[in-house]
């Protein structure tokens, strides 16, 4: 049985009360029948988790940091984020890769951080412009994925597909590109759920959820708001013929 999930990642956006308010907005709009999770700044968690306690919407958190506990100022554990309700974690985002140069041996530990800490994990693959333009981008998300996920059980692990070159730029990859990716992904990591992310939004999300690789969205700007996000779950669902969409 394929499981189909949609994710919001509101990266570093919103002060308390706006967050707030697009979580009670969501508490109330999203009535889906595939997995939504809500990625929150972390600072936000444990308030986004009182609001949806009583919903089937999930919690997750953006970053974890690999170690344990000790004298790490400023980071967060595994174990604090799932003592505030998370159920997953993202890991690996191209932001933290390029921005803050996070490595593969790092995210690989981060992942293995997680899994101790019964969290679930999206690890977050993609290749930038220039490696695509060099070909290198299969060679890329195969790197990527072999050293996140070296010995890891895949039970509790999704993949997100989010070429660097469409996120957050408007223009999503096309649907060649991303059913290529998406295939030769599935060939990597047979069960798992692979997600497809850059630029989803209301206007694209049915097309792209028609590929058959694609078990769901990471959304970042389309899940700042509640109705856009509604929107993308009400096409993908109605794309997958799954829900009352
Ligand atoms: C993301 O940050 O994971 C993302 C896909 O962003 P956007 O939807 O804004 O491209």
């Amino acid at each position: 049985m394929r499981r189909f999930i949609v994710a919001a990642n509101w990266k570093m956006h919103f002060v308390l009360e706006e967050a707030l308010n697009v979580a009670r907005d969501m508490a109330k709009d999203i009535k889906a029948s595939v997995e939504v999770i809500v990625f929150p700044p972390a600072v936000f968690i444990h308030p986004v988790f009182e609001i949806f306690k009583q919903t089937h919407l999930k919690l997750g958190a953006q970053n974890i940091y690999f170690e344990q506990k000790g004298a790490f100022t400023g980071e967060i554990s595994a174990a604090m984020v799932k003592s505030l309700g998370c159920e997953y974690v993202i890991v690996g985002h191209s932001e933290r890769r390029h921005i803050f140069s996070e490595s593969d041996i790092e995210v690989h530990k981060k992942v293995k951080a997680a899994i101790e800490n019964d969290l679930k994990v999206v690890v977050c693959v993609g290749e930038t412009l220039k490696e695509r333009e060099q070909n290198k981008a299969f060679d890329v998300v195969e790197r990527q994925i072999v050293s996140a996920l070296d010995g890891i059980d895949l039970e509790k692990v999704v993949v997100a597909y989010e070429p660097v070159w469409a996120i957050g730029t408007g223009v999503a990859a096309d649907v060649k590109t991303i059913t290529q990716m998406h295939n030769f992904i599935r060939e990597l990591v047979e069960n798992v759920p692979i997600l497809y992310g850059g630029s989803v939004k209301d206007s694209n999300a049915f097309e792209l959820g028609n590929i058959d690789n694609v078990d769901g969205f990471l959304v970042g700007s389309a899940s700042l708001k509640s109705d856009s996000f509604s929107n993308i779950i009400a096409a993908f669902e109605k794309a997958k013929g799954v829900g009352s969409a």
